[in-house]
């Protein structure tokens, strides 16, 4: 059964981007960080589970509120959507932050696994924390400030571990994103921006939900959290693409599913498989949502190569290989997969189809290539770029 409140077309991407575009100036930079419930209306745009699977892009998303806007008009909403390419960038130049979040995960255990349950399920008794995590398992998307009090009080009042609520998070959110998520949870925690936390109070609550929840007992202070220094920044991964005329079969992953900037030679791709593998992705909520997104996509792509496009249910070597053939290519085009299991999965099977003499061409697009490599600080020095990129890419 697909989600009802985020169908997972790239028409329905397209219709949510339409009614919120006049929205994306005042509006929003007043009152994103009001959430006034599930059910209320919201002055956020609720599209992240469209732009985690890229069924709408970045750069669209930018290109249609700057076509109703001033770029002063709607700062604050372009500034937001570039902190997803922010992280992004972040942790591209520092995979080995992904690996110690998964580390972390994988040999954390807690003495008091009830206390674990309890904040999961919403049993923990203090208003509003309840109240979300059931919203997350139900739904499967929070507000932005929603996610910020929630991780603050799971790490400062509950004492629970970061990184067991940082999968948590991942479990249930349809966008959830090893970049936005781990480093969302990181920053709140102190380690992001070494010794800086988030501190959830009762105020803010109280006055950000409009006065549904004024959660007592909450911790009064938040120190940081320490580790081991992170290892040095790498460059953004350098490419080798084959000459684009010859023929390939279009390789479509849930990291990327609008593989338009893939067609523009058109006559090369000669047939197309589409994969989102349940195995790669954390929750039902996301594993529904990609599913369904993946049939979308291959309709689309039905209509300039017909029967020719399939939908597999793994990412493995032989699944490739078995498509390359049948389309009688040896060389496979993808959008380039970030940090995260898709790229790890997709690595290993570029390695694998080599030995049978096919090629994978991992393709990034340019908003990535020019964003990302300035992630090396802090998002503030990052933000300096946003205006040049954008005029360089005509958006202003
Ligand atoms: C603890 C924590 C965990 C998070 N986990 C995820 C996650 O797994 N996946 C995810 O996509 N986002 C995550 N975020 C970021 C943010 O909360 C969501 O992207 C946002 O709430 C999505 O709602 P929206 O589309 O209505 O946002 P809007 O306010 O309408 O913003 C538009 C778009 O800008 C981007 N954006 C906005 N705020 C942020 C932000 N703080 N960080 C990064 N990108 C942002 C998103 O792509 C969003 O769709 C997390 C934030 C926190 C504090």
């Amino acid at each position: 059964m697909t989600h009802p409140l985020f169908p997972p077309t790239r028409e329905a991407a397209l219709a949510r981007l339409r009614e919120f575009a006049p929205c994306a100036g005042a509006r929003y930079a007043q009152s994103r960080n009001t959430d006034a419930g599930p059910d209320a209306p919201s002055a956020a745009s609720r599209l992240s589970p469209y732009l985690r699977r890229r069924l709408i892009t970045e750069e669209e998303l930018v290109s249609a509120v700057l076509s109703e806007h001033s770029l002063q008009a709607a700062e604050k909403f372009v500034q937001e959507v570039l902190w997803r390419t922010y992280w992004k960038g972040w942790l591209e130049l520092r995979p080995s932050v992904w690996a110690r979040f998964l580390a972390t995960r994988d040999r954390t255990s807690l003495a008091d696994a009830r206390a674990l349950a309890d904040a999961e399920q919403g049993r923990t008794g203090i208003e509003g924390f309840d109240d979300w995590a059931r919203e997350l398992r139900e739904t499967g998307y929070l507000h932005n400030h929603v996610r910020m009090w929630f991780a603050s009080i799971w790490i400062f009042t509950l004492r629970l571990p970061w990184a067991l609520g940082a999968d948590f998070f991942l479990r249930h959110l349809i966008d959830a994103d090893p970049a936005s998520n781990t480093l969302s949870w990181r920053w709140v925690a102190g380690l992001q921006t070494a010794g800086k936390t988030y501190l959830a109070t009762q105020e803010n609550i109280a006055r950000y939900t409009q006065g549904r929840f004024a959660p007592k007992g909450l911790a009064r202070a938040a120190t940081a959290l320490t580790e081991a220094p992170l290892e040095p920044v790498r460059p953004v991964r350098a490419l080798t693409a084959a000459d684009p005329a010859t023929p390939a079969l279009l390789l479509v992953t849930d990291e990327d599913m609008y593989p338009d900037f893939l067609l523009t030679g058109g006559s090369s791709i000669r047939a197309a498989t589409i994969v989102a593998d349940p195995d790669l992705l954390w929750g039902d909520a996301a594993r529904v949502f990609a599913a369904s997104a993946a049939e979308d996509v291959a309709a689309r792509l039905r209509d300039g190569l017909d029967d020719r496009v399939t939908v597999a249910g793994c990412l493995d070597a032989q699944t490739l290989i078995n498509a390359a053939q049948a389309a009688g290519v040896d060389r496979i085009v993808t959008a380039y997969a970030p940090v995260g299991p898709v790229a790890d999965r997709l690595a290993a099977v570029t390695a694998a189809v080599a030995t049978e003499g096919i090629m994978v061409d991992w393709v990034r697009r340019d908003w990535d290539t020019r964003f990302w490599p300035h992630a090396t600080k802090g998002f503030f020095p990052f933000k300096e770029h946003i205006p040049n990129i954008l005029r360089e890419r005509g958006l202003v």
